[in-house]
């Protein structure tokens, strides 16, 4: 589909209390497609002002009615909005490929995924409980009660932009929180596209509004505000870490999903092609920009060479190209500054005295004109000291490294601040399970890369975050428990 398809030629609106509104000063802002780097469209901005509204209307739905609500109304509530949500997949999908820079026909395959998510969560709610407990006391019941916490704010990051949202307000939902979602200034387009489908859906006004505008304005407003009874983050370790302090006033309950310097072990003993295909989707897939992306290789030095030749030849033959070809792999960054950040590591690194492998120059595809598209970067001879060895870079930048034994590459593995993922690679089942129990990160996955699910808990350790998303336990992370102690 072309631009003029799928994006709206109007301001994109905000939604408050049932309804798509402008912002209360009328200020906007734009949105950029970053394979142009042109103007794509218009959004309306909040302001504190705005934020409160959209609190209050959450507020009011939560006392008024969403707590209430039976956990069957609230599951079908979910399943409508899951089959609104799939029937504009593909649209979804297009606005995604030139708001964020996604190729399409991998927009395409997130996106499928995304209706899933309700579902899932509109079934899980269904066997949220309290328990009965056996109290040593003979003149009480004692039993709690799984409650909601009231309004959460949900601020959602520029790399799946609508998946991410949708992740987050599931769960909230589904437990019977009222919610006010705040999409990346960078990406907010398809989450604006919600607002019809919340309101087709027959969601009561207030349960879900969906405010834009800069994280330091809008997104601190909501992490301040009195009213909110949690925050949902996912984006930078420093922007959750600031998120950390300032909720500490209120008290708020958080889940804090942040960054990544996750570690792939590959031993002699494995099968090596399975562990190239899984380094090299993940340096190309969303261009690098996924959290849990392994971007540390660790290799067994015997097979290190056959490895990185292996994957030199594939990237050497990644199809970078303009989101909307249906045979990109590899579109832009999401933004020529998130490109000019990850760019900076080409010299940082080769500083440090990692090698720079093969590295595409783009300055022969006249058609890849925006600043935004950077070519994959694979840094040779690396040590655990090194800046590209440790920081969250967020683009197409794998860093190799060598080890000696199954103690070293643990140690080499678990030597970061993060804790988010690691995999390993070997035919051997005892060591498996020994890494298993040695890896410390939230996420661990033999011989498959480290990907997540709907229906499976992931969230980090360390300066990975607090809290998991995903799975039954979001759901729980989004209650809070009573305990009831009755005299008999
Ligand atoms: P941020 O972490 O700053 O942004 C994530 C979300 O937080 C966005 O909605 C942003 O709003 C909002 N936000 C920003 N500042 C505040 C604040 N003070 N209070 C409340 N909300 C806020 O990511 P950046 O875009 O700055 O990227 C920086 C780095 O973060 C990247 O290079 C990457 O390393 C990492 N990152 C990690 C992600 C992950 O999935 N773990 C996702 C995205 C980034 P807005 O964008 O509108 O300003």
């Amino acid at each position: 589909m072309k631009r003029e398809d799928v994006i709206r030629a109007g301001t994109y609106p905000m939604f408050i209390d049932g309804r798509e509104v402008p912002s209360l000063s009328g200020k906007t802002f734009p949105s950029i497609d970053p394979s142009t780097g042109q103007r794509l469209a218009s959004v309306y901005e909040a302001d504190a002002e705005d934020v409160n509204l959209a609190v209050a209307a959450a507020q009011r739905a939560f006392e008024g009615i969403w707590r209430t609500t039976t956990p069957r109304e609230r599951s079908q509530k979910l399943m409508k909005f899951a089959q609104l949500v799939a029937s504009h997949v593909d649209r979804l999908s297009w606005i995604e490929c030139y708001d964020a820079g996604k190729p399409i026909t991998a927009s395409r395959a997130w996106l499928a995924g995304a209706p899933g998510t309700l579902e899932y969560y509109a079934g899980c709610l269904l066997g949220l409980a309290g328990e009965t407990l056996n109290v040593s006391d003979k003149t009480l019941m004692d039993f709690t009660l799984r409650e909601p916490l009231g309004v959460c704010g949900l601020i959602v990051p520029w790399n799946f932009p609508l998946s991410i949202a949708l992740l987050k307000m599931a769960p909230a939902l589904a437990a019977g929180n009222c919610v006010v979602v705040k999409p990346s200034e960078i990406t907010p387009l398809s989450t604006s596209e919600l607002g019809a489908l919340v309101a087709e859906a027959g969601f009561p006004p207030g349960v879900i509004n969906i405010v834009h505008g800069p994280g330091s304005t809008v997104g601190a407003a909501l992490v301040r505000h009195p009213r909110v009874a949690k925050i949902s983050f996912t984006g930078g370790s420093d922007t959750g870490k600031r998120i950390f302090r300032e909720s500490a006033d209120t008290v708020k309950r958080l889940t804090l999903e942040l960054g990544g310097k996750s570690a792939s072990l590959v031993f002699a003993d494995a099968d090596i092609d399975k562990a190239v295909d899984v380094a090299y989707t993940d340096i190309v897939r969303n261009s690098g920009q996924v959290c849990g992306a392994c971007t540390r290789v660790l290799l067994e030095e015997s097979i290190a060479d056959q490895f990185t030749e292996a994957l030199e030849r594939r990237l050497s033959a990644v199809k970078l190209g303009m989101p909307e070809d249906p045979a990109t792999e590899m579109g832009p960054l999401v933004s020529a500054t998130q490109a000019a950040k990850v760019r900076s590591y080409l010299e940082i690194g080769q500083q440090e005295g990692a090698r720079l492998g093969t590295y595409i120059q783009l300055s022969d595809r006249s058609e890849l004109r925006s600043d935004a598209f950077l070519a994959p970067m694979l840094f040779h001879d690396a040590v655990s000291t090194m800046r590209v060895a440790r920081e969250e870079i967020f683009g197409p930048v794998l860093t190799v490294m060598r080890f000696r034994d199954e103690a070293d590459a643990v140690s080499m593995a678990n030597d970061s601040p993060y804790g988010l993922a690691a995999c390993a690679f070997t035919r051997d089942a005892s060591r498996a399970m020994r890494l298993v129990k040695a890896l410390s990160a939230g996420t661990v996955c033999i011989n498959t890369g480290a990907r997540s699910a709907v229906d499976a808990p992931f969230g980090g350790f360390r300066e990975s975050g607090v809290g998991k998303e995903r799975g039954k336990e979001a759901l729980l992370d989004d209650t809070q428990i009573k305990n009831v102690r009755f005299a008999l």
